[in-house]
């Protein structure tokens, strides 16, 4: 069946002209076999009745969707890759295929690819993705769509048959073609580029798509304010999302300028891990030899990063506004943080100093502690209202020593957010829903030693009920 009356096609990317990207042929790959297919997010966009063989066309051959772009576009990026500028980079292995509005929320989604095969970006790379880096990318956007972080979600995996190799995994390998969808695909990356080639009209262009289709709060009646005011609003969302991450116990691990969206949607999963203990220095990347995207130093390395980013639109506007709308991370970072640790603990906010104050306590205890980490949010979730529990749990031995106190002197005036939640089996159960490397491995290991499915299938559904149970199903959040 063709996409139903939901699908709203409405590529907008052509609008802005040439120099943005290059008309590229998706690979042609031996087999499809699909692994992933998101029903949730293919009903959000009207793609849910799409039979398997029109799946297969529009998401393995790249046969162009209905009403959409007429062909593949890589788009065009430049740059800091671990502090160094790189004007080599751009779309090497995927593109942007369609774009289409949400069907809840009406937002502009893009449809874009990883592993579709090699492009004039692919800097002598083979333009595939790994199977296991298809089925890393899966897990991370779930768990972290679960834990309320702005995230691409992974709508469509297709194992494609062929034979890669990489030198840091036993090779050769399985490879995949992975389609995403996400909220804009302009990068950082995507101004330097402009701004490198001193390019102010097309810098102009970029910030005026920028605020008609993804910050229309930012305009104003001339370019230099509204290049500040967009500005502001992207600082704004990139401090929710490194937030949300500290919270989630997320490290990213590669947070170049090029890997960041400038609608804060966090994407591109790589060398991610979950931490298993509160560890400022844990680092995911190995070939992070430094720990530069360490996990304590991930606000920062954003907040550097949208100084690139001001760098780049300054010619538009000028440094004491810029600097002023770069003012708004810190303010909005601590907000975010605070409002994400409470959800998180499930506490209902009491007001700033007193959450803030619950969340100090909490910290300093985890730092000092270093117990599993998911565990005590699964532990304390509510609060007071789950010390039985937390106190009959395996974890007892950490809640009774004296610097716990200080936690639970911080939360006595917090009440639970959502007292119902723990009478859910969820949290009747063993263990916390995490994803630490040891799990991440086990599952990828019963795909590659036996082509077993089950278990990925079976995490992927335990996400989703901890995703449903707090509240963040994406089949029924932002109805209007
Ligand atoms: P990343 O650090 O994964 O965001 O990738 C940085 C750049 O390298 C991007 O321009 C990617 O498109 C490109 N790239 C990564 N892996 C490959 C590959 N196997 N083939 C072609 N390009 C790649
Ligand atoms: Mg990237």
């Amino acid at each position: 069946m063709p996409p139903s009356a939901r699908y709203r096609p409405d590529p907008r990317y052509l609008a802005l002209g040439d120099g943005f990207a290059d008309v590229v042929a998706p690979a042609r790959f031996p087999s499809h076999v699909l692994r992933h297919r998101d029903e949730r997010w293919a009903a959000r966009v009207g793609l849910d009745s799409l039979g398997d063989d029109e799946w297969e066309r529009h998401f393995a051959r790249f046969e162009p969707l209905p009403g959409n772009l007429p062909d593949p576009l890589a788009l065009r990026y430049h740059g800091h890759q671990f502090g160094s500028y790189n004007p080599a980079l751009g779309d090497g292995r995927g593109f942007l295929f369609a774009q289409l509005r949400d069907g809840f929320d009406g937002r502009l989604l893009d449809l874009g690819t990883k592993g579709s095969g090699a492009t004039p970006y692919a800097r002598g790379g083979d333009g595939r993705l790994t199977l296991k880096g298809g089925v890393r990318e899966i897990l991370a956007a779930e768990l972290l769509a679960a834990r309320g972080v702005d995230t691409c979600k992974i709508l469509s995996v297709f194992e494609t048959g062929e034979r890669l190799i990489r030198g840091d995994e036993p090779s050769p390998t399985r490879s995949c073609v992975l389609v995403r969808l996400s909220h804009s695909n302009l990068r950082f990356g995507t101004f330097q580029r402009h701004a490198y080639h001193r390019d102010l009209a097309r810098l102009g262009a970029l910030v005026d798509y920028a605020v008609e289709h993804h910050f229309p709060a930012a305009r104003r009646d001339d370019l230099a304010v509204t290049t500040a005011a967009l500005v502001r609003l992207v600082a704004c969302r990139a401090a929710a999302t490194a937030a949300a991450w500290t919270v989630a116990g997320f490290v990213h691990g590669v947070l170049n300028t090029d890997n960041l969206n400038l609608t804060g949607e966090s994407f591109d999963y790589g060398p991610w891990r979950f931490l298993p203990t509160y560890d400022l220095g844990f680092t995911a990347a190995y070939f992070d030899e430094t720990g530069f995207y360490a996990f304590g130093r991930q606000p920062n390395a954003v907040l550097w990063n949208l100084g690139r980013l001001a760098e780049a639109v300054l010619p538009l506007t000028t440094r004491d506004v810029l600097e002023d709308s770069l003012g708004a991370f810190e303010p909005a970072f601590h907000a975010a943080v605070r409002r994400a640790f409470l959800d998180r603990l499930g506490l209902a906010p009491r007001g700033d100093a007193a959450d803030d104050g619950v969340m100090d306590a909490c910290y300093a205890f985890l730092a000092a502690r270093r117990l599993d980490l998911d565990r005590f949010y699964f532990d304390w979730y509510g609060g007071e209202a789950s010390a039985a529990r937390a106190l009959a749990g395996p974890a007892a031995a950490h809640y009774d020593h004296p610097e716990f106190m200080e936690v639970r002197r911080a939360w006595t005036a917090h009440a639970p957010a959502a007292p119902e939640r723990l009478g859910h089996p969820y949290y009747g159960g063993a263990a916390p829903c995490s994803l630490l490397i040891d799990e991440v491995e086990a599952l990828w290991a019963a795909i590659a030693d036996r082509d077993d499915w089950a278990p990925l299938a079976a995490k992927l559904a335990a996400i989703r009920e901890f995703a449903t149970l707090h509240g963040r199903d994406p089949s029924v959040m932002d109805m209007p």
